[in-house]
């Protein structure tokens, strides 16, 4: 197995990468044995893992991804705001031992997501939903997110599924949503860049409903805080917006990034390096070329 991706990826055509994806660490459901063995099915030759807000599934697969001769890649996922709008924001190649700052400020964010989740369960519960905050707690690890909520949600019977969680209780534009104190878009950037990272403007169609007018504007006043990178590659991304983010990339000077975004059984219908049906082929090259900007 070569240590990188061969040049000969376009003719092989199954060298391939992904850069976006979540464990049991964040809100997948994956630990991380079964998702690098999920990277070697796949055929990929280089993996990131960008749990929300913590390292610690990252760390757990260094050795895994090591002996399997997978490329693994340091990221993460960071959830912030413009202008009153919810942006993910990935985060590659951040130092090892990041400055005591950049920890204390992640931390932070834990802390504000923990408040979040507190509200969470009195929102839910004027709408008849019990659960107590230990319940939800019980299915994350080092994290708890709202998939976590729409899983015990489905196990205590009180919705069918975890899209019915999502579209009824928990989506922004949903009845029981709760705001959480997330850092400006433009200071995560900041911060990322300050740890050594390479900061990526995660699933853009995601933003604005994805309206390329204002996604263009935010990019653009993104560049003088530091931002290098556009997601052009994405499970939910059409072919025309692949194209579209990679030209935009391209005439602002950024890097792409690209990934599938895979959750395991909390996104069932995405495949880790495929994406829905195999609509997601990342080359090595955007990898290389990412690095080269780094
Ligand atoms: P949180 O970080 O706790 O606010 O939760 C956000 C996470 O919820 C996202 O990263 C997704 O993984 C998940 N999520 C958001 N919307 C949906 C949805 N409609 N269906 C399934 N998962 C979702
Ligand atoms: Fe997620
Ligand atoms: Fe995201
Ligand atoms: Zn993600």
């Amino acid at each position: 197995m070569p240590l990188f991706c061969s040049d000969e990826w376009n003719r092989k055509g199954d060298d391939l990468i992904d850069l976006h994806s979540h464990t049991y660490f964040s809100d997948g459901t994956s630990s991380p044995e079964e998702l690098i063995a999920d990277a070697v099915s796949a055929k990929l030759e280089a993996l990131s893992i960008t749990d929300h807000d913590t390292f610690e599934g990252y760390e757990a697969a260094v050795p895994i991804a090591e002996s399997a001769g997978v490329r693994l890649i340091r990221g993460i996922e960071l959830s912030t705001r413009y202008n009153g709008t919810s942006v993910h924001l990935l985060g590659y190649f951040i130092e090892r031992e990041p400055a005591q700052e950049f920890i204390s400020w992640l931390f932070q964010m834990q802390q504000t997501r923990r408040d979040r989740n507190q509200k969470l369960i009195d929102k839910l519960r004027e709408y008849g939903i019990e659960m107590t905050l230990e319940e939800v707690e019980r299915k994350g690890r080092s994290l708890t997110g709202r998939p976590h909520f729409a899983r015990v949600m489905v196990e205590k019977g009180y919705v069918p599924d975890m899209e019915t969680a999502f579209r009824e209780y928990l989506d922004e534009s949903a009845r029981a949503y709760v705001e959480r104190q997330d850092p400006q878009l433009s200071q995560a950037i900041e911060r990322l860049r300050q740890a050594g990272g390479v900061p990526s403007i995660a699933h853009p169609v995601r933003i604005f409903r994805n309206d390329y007018a204002k996604v263009e504007a935010l990019i653009r006043e993104m560049i003088p805080h530091g931002l290098m990178a556009v997601e052009a590659y994405h499970s939910d991304h059409k072919a025309g917006d692949v194209a579209h983010y990679l030209e935009l990339a391209s005439r602002y000077g950024l890097a792409v990034t690209g990934g599938s975004d895979f959750h395991g059984g909390n996104k069932p219908r995405i495949r880790l390096g495929t994406g829905y049906g195999g609509n997601l082929c990342i080359p090595c090259q955007v990898l290389k070329d990412l690095m080269a900007s780094a």
